[in-house]
């Protein structure tokens, strides 16, 4: 056959995409080995009834047509609303589009804001799928190194000697796979890097319903960063509407008409009751989101209170998102080693930090992802696990 592109052949880097070890443990699970799977962000409660009767109702009164590409009028305006509101960022509804998901997201802004071959900067510990978006686009990944030890807030003296010449950052505060939700002086020296060296800034900002210490500051609104910035939202983890792919961008008017024609060409936009179910969910207020989000707070207080019992493994108290991150450096295993053994010996899997990035080698990312029972007999297999050692 014809040979396919090599930016697609490459899309995954040289090595590999990182997640062996989940398609191991699906795998496993499938031969009916009774895997505890703390892996992907993806929550034990599905979508809540309430919210599915308004697709159903949606559907059935006809919304199953082509929608506006750039999303439903009422929708954008509550996405704006809802930025504005609790951020003061003075956002309308021609500041929106209405994207399949926070995934189309990272994808559709590095489009709009990289050209080929251009520096893509990204902070290391980061999401699994952000190398793969930026050299989808043709663009240059470049990790900037937070630190375990500083909570991994970003390194801005790293950050600042890598801004030379690059073209975006992509930040993520609350972070995936950290936990770490970035300071106000994190945030600030970020800002004055990004103007300095005239940086597109993507803030991946998914998990902002999902905060446990500090507070979630959106980029956008400090000094000067709304006309730099695409934000990138979604209902997938705050409303456990994974499976719908509804998120969005917020960002300066011009840029979301370059995006809308992006989805012209690309989407064609989300489907209209999938729309209509996520404007009712949005509209369902912050009870709704903090219901969402309580089962993880619970969980992480499981995890560290074990943690504290020991001193073998360090956590690395999460300030929000699903997730707790354990620097198992002690042990003398890699992440990927822990990890290969803990699902072979004790049927617990978990993330190596070397999915995540460099940054992130020798510890573990667990996700909260099960009912609390279940989740702490996984922890309590990783812990039996590690005094084994
Ligand atoms: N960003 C981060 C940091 C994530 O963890 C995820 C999903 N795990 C996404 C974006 C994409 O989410 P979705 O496409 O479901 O909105």
């Amino acid at each position: 056959m014809p040979v396919p592109s090599s930016r697609i052949s490459h899309l995954n880097g040289d090595g590999d995409d990182g997640w062996s070890l989940f398609y191991k443990a699906r795998a496993m699970k499938a031969a009916g080995v009774p895997i505890l799977e703390l892996t992907i962000g993806e929550h034990d409660i599905r979508t809540a009834p309430d919210i599915l009767d308004e697709m159903h109702r949606a559907a059935t009164a006809g919304h199953t047509g082509y929608a506006a590409v750039p999303g439903i009028a009422a929708l954008r305006a509550a996405v704006a609303a809802r930025l504005s509101d609790s951020h003061a960022i003075r956002y309308g509804a021609d500041n929106i589009l209405i994207t399949p998901g926070g995934q189309a997201g990272l994808f559709a802004t590095h489009h709009a804001v990289c050209d080929e071959g251009d520096r893509a900067l990204m902070i290391d510990p980061y999401y699994a799928t952000y190398p793969g978006s930026i050299r989808a686009v043709g663009a240059v990944p470049v990790p900037v190194r937070a630190r375990s030890e500083d909570g991994f807030q970003p390194d801005l003296a790293a950050l600042s000697a890598a801004a030379k010449g690059a073209r975006s950052l992509l930040i993520n505060s609350p972070n995936n796979p950290t936990g770490a939700v970035y300071t106000e002086a994190s945030l600030a020296g970020i800002a004055e890097i990004a103007g300095a060296h005239d940086l597109w800034v993507i803030s991946d900002e998914v998990y902002d319903t999902q905060v446990w210490t500090g507070r979630h500051i959106p980029i956008a609104s400090l000094p000067g960063m709304a006309e730099r910035t695409l934000t990138i939202g979604s209902l997938s983890k705050s409303h456990a509407m994974t499976g719908s792919r509804l998120g969005w961008i917020a960002g300066p008017e011009d840029m979301i008409e370059h995006l809308i024609n992006l989805a012209t060409h690309t989407t064609y936009g989300v489907p209209g009751y999938i729309q209509e179910a996520g404007l009712y969910a949005l509209n369902s207020g912050p009870a709704t989101e903090a219901a969402v989000a309580a089962p993880f707070l619970r969980r992480r207080k499981i995890m560290l209170d074990r943690i504290a019992a020991q001193n073998r493994i360090r956590a690395i108290p999460p300030d929000g998102a699903m997730y707790v991150m354990l620097d198992i450096r002690a042990t003398g295993l890699s992440g990927e080693e822990f990890a290969a053994r803990l699902l072979d010996e004790e049927q617990v899997a978990v993330m190596p930090g070397e999915s995540f990035g460099a940054a992130s080698a020798g510890h573990l990312r667990v996700a909260l992802t099960l009912p609390d029972d279940q989740f702490t007999i996984a922890v309590d297999r990783l812990m039996r696990f590690s005094e084994s050692l």
